[in-house]
């Protein structure tokens, strides 16, 4: 297969790349580092099944050559990005998911939205099923990450239903591991970045709000089966193990060996006070689940950061 992966110089669109060229796959990655980085696809260029075009899937995007899928990753996705580039956040989900799926019609190709829990809001059902419509706020601080998405699950089934394309929707819960921007501002990686400084760890509120933490890797090998599989339907993919965030504090800090306290700052507008995958579809029709528990990975997400520089002060505890 030859398959164009939006956002493929971010998080999880690097290492989705990576799943496909070890298929043997060639792999189109498209990118306009506005949130992704070189540094995350600066071992795939020269590879021979890799390319790469830079430009902003919210323009007209022309690519060259046949594709067999189009996987939409592009997106800011940290809340505090979002907040920063509200208006690109918005016309990614919208512009660019448009785009993107009329991408998919023109070379026929498979399409496959990155989309997210948000689109639960802060859900008043808990576990989430993928039949929860969700509680999210449109004019609050998040409703451009929330809407946006919404707006881009609605574009991909309409497509489906009015235009034929083949279509793939997965919910994307939290995830971490390596290649996470140390600024990005989400949970795990500041608490990482904060513990291996020796700064005092920033939780929001009393960390009594909780979060399901998902390694990488089995991110990635679910989205992948998904692609794989005939379900048309949106499908969760995360870890269902939650934690509340006093929690991870505490065993960011026991991992890292650091001295750090926590500290407490004013919980964000709207901030989900609860979050878990029910991922009962994708263990049946994926036969998938997740296998790296939360201190696993964060124990190798922790080697990762402490590669960096500025993050690198702190040796192991011995
Ligand atoms: N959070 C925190 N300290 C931080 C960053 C985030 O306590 O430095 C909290 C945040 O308020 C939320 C949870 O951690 O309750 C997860 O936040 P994140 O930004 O990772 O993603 P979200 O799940 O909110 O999209």
């Amino acid at each position: 297969m030859r398959v164009l992966i939006t956002g493929a110089a971010g998080f999880l669109g690097s290492h989705l790349a990576d799943r496909f060229l070890a298929d043997g796959h060639e792999v189109v990655g498209l990118d306009n580092f506005l949130t992704g980085r070189p540094e995350n696809i600066a071992h795939l260029m020269g590879h021979e099944r890799f390319s790469f075009i830079r430009h902003n899937i919210s323009e007209y995007t022309y690519v060259p050559g046949d594709l067999d899928g189009v996987l939409h990753f592009a997106s800011p996705a940290s809340p505090v990005d979002y907040l920063e580039l509200p208006i690109q956040t918005l016309k990614v989900g919208s512009l660019g998911t448009h785009n993107a799926l009329g991408l998919a019609l023109a070379k026929r190709a498979r399409f496959l939205l990155a989309s997210t829990s948000e689109v639960y809001g802060d859900p008043l059902v808990h576990p989430q099923p993928e039949s929860y419509w969700g509680n999210v706020n449109p004019i609050g601080p998040r409703g451009c990450y929330d809407e946006a998405k919404r707006f881009a699950e609605a574009m991909t089934m309409a497509y489906h239903r009015a235009q034929g394309v083949d279509t793939r929707i997965v919910r994307i819960f939290n995830t971490y591991g390596p290649r996470m921007r140390p600024g990005d501002g989400r949970v795990v990686s500041n608490f990482i970045v904060q513990a291996l400084r020796g700064e005092p760890l920033s939780m929001y509120g009393d960390g009594s709000q909780t979060r399901s933490f998902c390694y990488v890797a089995d991110e990635v090998e679910g989205i992948y089966r998904l692609f794989l599989s005939q379900e048309r339907m949106p499908v969760n993919i995360g870890n269902p193990n939650e934690f509340t965030v006093r929690e991870l504090a505490e065993l960011v800090i026991e991992l890292t060996g650091s001295s750090s306290v926590i500290q407490s700052n004013p919980l964000p507008t709207d901030d989900p006070k609860v979050r878990r995958p029910d991922i009962t579809r994708a263990r049946a029709i994926l036969g998938w689940d997740p296998t790296v528990q939360l201190r696993e990975g964060l124990l190798r997400t922790i080697e990762y950061f402490r590669t960096l520089p500025g993050t690198a002060r702190l040796q192991p505890p011995t």
